[in-house]
């Protein structure tokens, strides 16, 4: 196929207007960030989305932090019942609904000699990479045992590698920490 090209006039084959109008641009972003310094408290309750509206695109993380929209539903993490119980039962069913495959559980037995042996089951693991985990709330909504939840209280999760970004039970119980529910499936009666 012939590709017509299109025959350049004198402002295309002249560049500097193309860079006069470059510099245009920069100018107008320095000019929004130069407003946004000298009223840095309009930036902090700035959304992600404005941010990028405003041009302001760099955040001084972690002296600022991100506003999150109404709709974010938080970060997974283990949650214990208001007598510091484990509620997963190691079922897996979040293992297998989960869309990226970011979970990983290791079965466990909960000891005779327990108060809480009725159970039987407990995770001996528990791991979630938050470098797959995609934020759906799949896992929130199959668990029978209200284990599992979004939290939106968690912190920007980083790491320095990519095994720290994996959190292990110890990790998720922790974010979670003790979340009063009045459903109580295997509360000795
Ligand atoms: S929020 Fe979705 S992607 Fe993340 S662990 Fe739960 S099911 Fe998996
Ligand atoms: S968190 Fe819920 S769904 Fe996942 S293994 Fe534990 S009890 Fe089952």
């Amino acid at each position: 196929m012939h590709v017509v090209r299109p025959e350049l006039g004198l402002k295309e084959k002249l560049y500097l207007p193309s860079i006069v109008a470059g510099m245009g641009i920069t100018l107008k972003h320095l000019g929004r960030s130069l407003r946004l310094m000298i009223a840095p408290e309009k930036k902090k309750t700035l959304s992600p989305l404005d941010m990028s509206a405003t041009g302001m695109v760099t955040m001084q993380y972690p002296e600022e932090k991100w506003t999150y929209p109404d709709g974010y539903r938080g970060a997974p993490v283990l949650v214990k019942d208001e007598d510091g119980r484990e509620k997963c039962v190691s079922c897996q069913l979040c293992e297998f609904v989960c869309p990226p495959r970011a979970i990983r559980i290791t079965p466990g037995s909960i000891p005779a000699s327990s108060p809480h042996a009725k159970v039987e089951k407990a995770p001996e693991e528990f791991q979630i990479d938050m470098l797959r985990c995609i934020y759906c709330g799949l896992c929130e909504e199959v668990c029978p045992e209200e284990a599992i939840f979004l939290r939106k209280e968690n912190p920007i999760f980083v790491g320095q590698g990519r095994t720290e970004m994996v959190h292990n039970k110890e990790r998720l119980y922790e974010l979670g920490g003790i979340y009063p529910r009045p459903i109580k499936k295997w509360a000795l009666k």
